[in-house]
């Protein structure tokens, strides 16, 4: 990083900072000059592309699970910052399998396995929407199938 003063080429680090989970804020002293300036760093993601049930592909947007979490947590004791936690997880957990295509229903598993272990209710809600089920006892089955697990997990 060249000192934006003098020019001179090496730099110390003072204070690292993460601005959300792809920048990083540095305070840095130019080992010459020793005055300071701020750097921020962007990590380069791959761009991911969501594929649609019908095979469409758009690309990857964070806000669209976001929607979908809050307006499955409408009315819930389930805090915004909860709902960021888990979008930020879920797209740091796809960041890490180095795909540039994810199907939307492996999203979908991704959301349901988190939202399983925060609000039972935002769960179901969230399952219904999104698994569509065409039945009442296809629903029924997941019901108790998630009753069963919480029981077995205790
Ligand atoms: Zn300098």
């Amino acid at each position: 990083m060249i000192c934006p003063y003098c020019e001179y080429k090496e730099s110390k680090v003072l204070d690292s900072r993460h601005i959300d989970s792809s920048s990083i804020r540095r305070r840095r002293e130019c080992e010459r000059c020793k005055k300071r300036f701020t750097t921020y760093e962007k990590i380069e993601l791959i761009p991911v592309m969501v594929i649609k049930k019908d095979g469409r592909r758009e690309s990857f947007d964070r806000d669209k699970i976001k929607y979908g979490l809050i307006r499955s947590c409408e009315k819930l004791p389930v805090s915004v910052a909860k709902i960021d936690e888990l979008v930020d997880s879920i797209e740091a957990e796809i960041n890490k399998m180095f795909v540039n295509e994810i199907e939307t229903t492996k999203i979908g598993e991704m959301v349901m396995d988190r939202l399983k272990d925060v609000d039972e209710v935002a769960y179901v809600r969230f399952a219904s929407v999104y698994r569509q089920f065409k039945d009442l006892n296809t629903f029924v089955n997941e019901l108790e199938s998630i009753l069963k697990e919480k029981k077995d997990e205790k």
